[in-house]
């Protein structure tokens, strides 16, 4: 079976830095998103950090990688640029990407909505949240209910700085009356994006099965296609 190849990356600051983050991920964000990836057969997961050469996003590691899922807080400024434009056009080349909660405001987020800032409304109070599916024939719904309860989670809130969504998937309520776009899908190029707002370090929201399984599904819908290569310009032979 050919297996979709994943890199999880993570900035991977706050495990190390705030033993109540590494009491819920001792292996890291990373670790634990890349283990229940892993225990898919048809997936294959690696990961990569910030403070590994090149932030262990060679040209290799990239040009073997179908699916990168991204997770950062602190450190978006020290993420390199030329790091950036590489995922950048592996992106606009069909490679997947899985952009996760405060990823929001990473440089490669902002590198494929195109814009400057991508701006939302934030609370760390441990609000429930509902998050709602609003398209149950996509295939991030496979399997799925109709909607998932998070018992605790920091509150994102609209509005959300994003271009408009190709796909929207879920919309986010939580307990203090906001709502947010929790689940965008964009097509960048021949590439597949998903945002995906769940998963505040100090909460085990990636151990939940219902979140892992839409990770689990989002990856096999980012994974790229194996479609023509294409020929721009001039065009001298007509097909007919
Ligand atoms: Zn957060």
């Amino acid at each position: 079976m050919k297996q979709i190849r994943v890199t999880v990356w993570n900035e991977y600051i706050h495990e190390k830095e705030m033993p109540e983050v590494a009491a819920i991920y001792p292996d890291g964000i990373h670790g634990a998103i890349a283990a229940f990836i892993n225990k898919e057969e048809d997936l294959r997961a690696g990961t990569a950090t910030l403070e590994m050469l090149e932030h262990g996003l060679s040209q290799e590691v990239l040009d073997n990688t179908d699916v990168l899922v991204w997770w950062g807080h602190c450190a978006h400024d020290r993420v390199a640029d030329e790091v950036v434009e590489r995922v950048h056009r592996r992106v606009l080349e069909g490679m997947g990407l899985i952009v996760l909660h405060s990823g929001h405001a990473s440089k490669i987020f902002h590198k494929v909505c195109g814009t400057c800032t991508l701006n939302l409304k934030w609370r760390e109070s441990g609000d429930k949240e509902i998050l709602w599916c609003v398209n149950p024939g996509h295939p991030i719904m496979e399997g799925l209910g109709d909607h998932i309860v998070l018992e605790h989670e920091e509150t994102y809130g609209e509005h959300f700085e994003i271009p408009q969504p190709d796909e929207l998937v879920f919309i986010g309520w939580f307990q203090g009356g906001e709502v947010f776009r929790s689940g965008c899908c964009f097509h960048r190029g021949r590439g597949k994006v998903f945002y995906f707002q769940p998963g505040h370090e100090t909460l085990p929201t990636y151990h939940h099965p219902d979140i892992q399984k839409v990770l689990v599904n989002a990856v096999r819908w980012a994974a790229p296609v194996n479609g023509p290569k294409q020929e721009y310009g001039h065009y001298p032979n007509p097909v007919i």
